[in-house]
């Protein structure tokens, strides 16, 4: 469902991205973890292009990309990528003067011009997949932090993505609300969808994931089952980065 081969990203001369090699089979949950700083949130914007890699090739849902330092893609090469993946991010991006249902459902009409009708019916059948059916007509401000992160996980299903992507979906919220969210997206993990999650919940990511790997500069340094990666780390940056956080 995606293959990375030897990607690059750099900000100017600073390097973010080193060369990584990646590929996640459909309905595999690949978790990343890694340090701040250490390129986590640059390599997911890379995969669905938000940032444009400096280098390398990608694949997505059976659309390829080659990068290269000084030829930009064409835009319609990006919008076919950017559309096979969905995006949740650590703070929740609702747009607030719409309802709960009109958020989910923007995209589907506004993008994918289907018929209004049709997509209020799948709005409504995953408000109900993530338990928020009851607030469909609520705004986004009257709902709590693990509400809204459930919406936008619905508004990014809504564009029938065949990947989605996670970027740190439960650090904005307070503790009492992370298992909601992160009960959802377990239950998209039985039901075989593909996802790509950077997470600093260890114990979640231990249940959820089919590899993690440890992005350390730039760099995949371990990558394995979470039983592995967690009990017996092959490498000592691992077992430094797991002794802070696990
Ligand atoms: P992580 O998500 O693992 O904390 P990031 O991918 O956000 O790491 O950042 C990796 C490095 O890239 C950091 O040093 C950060 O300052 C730098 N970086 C990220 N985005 C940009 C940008 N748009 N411009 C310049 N530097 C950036
Ligand atoms: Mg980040």
């Amino acid at each position: 469902m995606i293959e990375i081969v030897n990607l690059t990203k750099s900000f100017g001369s600073s390097e973010v991205i080193r060369g990584v090699d990646l590929s996640v089979k459909q309905g595999e949950v690949l978790v990343i973890i890694g340090p701040s700083g250490s390129g986590k949130s640059t390599l997911l914007r890379c995969i669905n292009v938000l940032e444009i890699p400096t280098g390398g090739r990608l694949t997505v849902g059976g659309s390829s990309l080659e990068f290269q330092e000084r030829r930009k893609p064409k835009p319609s090469q990006l919008l076919e990528i950017r559309r096979k993946t969905g995006m949740v991010f650590q703070a929740y991006h609702l747009f607030p003067h719409r309802t709960v249902l009109q958020n989910v459902m923007e995209g589907p009409v506004t993008v994918q011009k289907k018929k209004k009708g049709e997509a209020r019916a799948a709005a409504m059948t995953l408000l109900q997949k993530v338990g928020l059916e009851q607030k469909a007509d609520s705004y986004p401000h009257s709902l709590s932090g693990g509400q809204q992160q459930r919406v936008s996980i619905a508004r990014a299903m809504a564009m029938d993505p065949d990947v989605l992507l996670f970027d740190e979906p439960t650090s904005a919220l307070d503790p009492e609300l992370v298992g909601e969210v992160l009960k959802v997206i377990k239950q998209l993990a039985v039901e075989g969808m593909t996802m790509v999650i950077v997470t600093h919940e260890m114990k979640f990511a231990r249940e959820v994931a089919d590899r993690v790997i440890l992005l350390a500069d730039g760099v995949i340094v371990e990558e394995g089952p979470p039983e592995q990666l967690f009990s017996r780390p092959k490498h000592e940056r691992t077992v430094q980065f797991l002794s802070l956080t696990y």
